[in-house]
């Protein structure tokens, strides 16, 4: 097989693996929602030269410079020796997650309780999101343009929250359901609280939050209309297994890639070609939306970075510096899971510890709405990664006809680049609790700087 086990052919990285691992904790705990993790990337690029585009007049060689959209995805340019027209290698991942979003009305009092009522997004397995404790992050935006920001839940001293499941002592209805039907999506709603507010000697919990809600961050109940509130789990990034080999997060999907990626561009050497990161948003539902990869903010950003070079008709430049380029579309896959072995084609799996994973195509029933890389482009990827001894496998996505996904490599091929998905295996996919291996993450990191350094 010419797939390496990373943990016996590369020993010797080890300490840099485990080091490595530790810089990718913190983000994960940083960043849980894509305001979060924009914030932190631009802080990171800032403090290794890179200035917003906004803040330079011209470019040349060797400058680097970042565009932030809306606050929930970034590029990052270095401007690379070789004219833009003859291309850029580009990096993208997804900084969104799955979770639970707070609906624009979600306040509501039933029994004892105040409950937020949630709409999730992406897909979940809901009844894994019950009974665990649960942080809210997000903005509430007040209508004289006032943001507030909210995260309660990560601090030690913080309350959580959580929704509540039906004991197993009275769950025998529940029990027959299908898995899919055992929580519905309407009752994933969020205990909020359960003071109440004492009015002629009756309990009315709704006004003591709205007095709550008032007091601690001046916002009215009508404010919930204009805010963005995710709810994710409320647990920190961990070591996983006797042998801290791995590691256990919510969010890993996709903020691993994201994370490796960010790394490589703030580690990369002014290179041949111009390099680029994209961190975008709103892949777990499509990939749409002004912050979602499909927007022109990618061209633009493009067109925008042309200008500044001082070339003229600077859409048009962009257009065919596109044409010319290479990207990874950088985004887990799904790792075989030995307990679920059924469901996977071993040889055509990504094994957690074996390195980066590259899939040439992803898709279902037949590879439809997948990517598909050329050969010839899978074959200068795998140069890259031979030369620089990085360890590497190829997989799919689970065994053919047994569900399928999509990453955003689609949409980079359609600017007519070539491009092929590349990334970290995960257990547990979109579960609150997913699992990598740090040999991975590493690899993938001498993988993604290697890339853009490529001649
Ligand atoms: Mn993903
Ligand atoms: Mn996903």
């Amino acid at each position: 097989m010419f797939r390496k086990n990373v943990w016996i052919e590369k020993i010797a990285e080890f300490d840099k693996i485990m080091s490595f691992a530790e810089g990718y904790k913190s983000f994960l705990n940083q960043g849980k929602t894509e305001r979060e993790c924009t914030l932190y990337a631009e802080k990171a690029l800032r403090q290794q030269g890179f200035l917003n585009l906004n803040e330079v007049s011209s470019l040349k060689s060797g400058d680097k410079v970042y565009i932030i959209n809306r606050g929930k995805s970034i590029v990052a340019f270095i401007v690379g020796q070789k004219p833009l027209m003859e291309g850029l290698h580009v990096l993208g991942a997804h900084i969104d997650s799955p979770r639970l979003d707070i609906k624009q009305n979600p306040l509501y009092e039933s029994g004892q309780f105040t409950y937020l009522d949630t709409h999730y997004y992406g897909g979940i397995k809901k009844y894994q999101w019950t009974a665990i404790p649960l942080a809210i992050h997000g903005v509430i935006t007040k209508k004289d343009g006032t943001k507030i920001n909210i995260v309660i839940g990560e601090d030690e001293n913080d309350p959580v929250f959580g929704i509540t499941d039906l004991l197993p002592h009275l769950a025998k209805d529940q029990m027959n359901r299908n898995a899919g039907d055992i929580i519905a999506g309407e009752k994933l709603d969020i205990t909020f609280s359960h003071l109440p507010m004492n009015k002629n000697n009756k309990p009315h919990y709704k006004d003591y939050i709205l007095n709550l809600l008032k007091q601690k961050y001046g916002v009215e109940e009508e404010d919930f209309i204009s805010s963005e509130l995710e709810i994710v789990p409320a647990f920190k990034a961990k070591d996983y297994g006797l042998d801290r080999s791995m590691i256990a997060s919510y969010g890993q999907d996709d903020r691993s890639c994201a994370y490796i990626c960010l790394k490589a561009i703030l580690d990369a050497k002014v290179s041949d070609y111009t390099s680029m990161l994209y961190l975008s948003d709103k892949e777990e539902i499509g990939s749409v939306g002004s912050t979602g990869a499909e927007s022109r903010f990618f061209v633009n950003s493009v067109a925008k970075l042309a200008e500044k070079l001082g070339h003229r008709d600077p859409y048009f430049y962009a257009i065919k510096a596109l044409e010319n380029s290479k990207a990874l579309s950088v985004d887990v896959s799904a790792a075989y899971d030995p307990l679920f072995a059924e469901v996977y084609e071993e040889k055509n799996s990504s094994l957690l510890g074996y390195g980066v994973t590259f899939n040439k195509y992803t898709g279902s029933r037949g590879k439809s709405g997948s990517n598909d890389a050329n050969a010839e482009f899978v074959a200068y990827v795998r140069k890259i990664m031979d030369d620089h001894d990085v360890a590497y496998q190829t997989a799919e996505l689970g065994k053919v006809d047994q569900g399928g996904g999509g990453t955003i490599a689609f949409i980079f091929a359609n600017h007519n680049m070539d491009v092929i998905d590349a990334g970290v295996g995960v257990l547990n996919m979109h579960s609150p609790m997913e699992i990598t291996s740090k040999a991975d993450i590493y690899e993938g990191y001498l993988g993604y700087k290697a890339f853009l350094e490529a001649k």
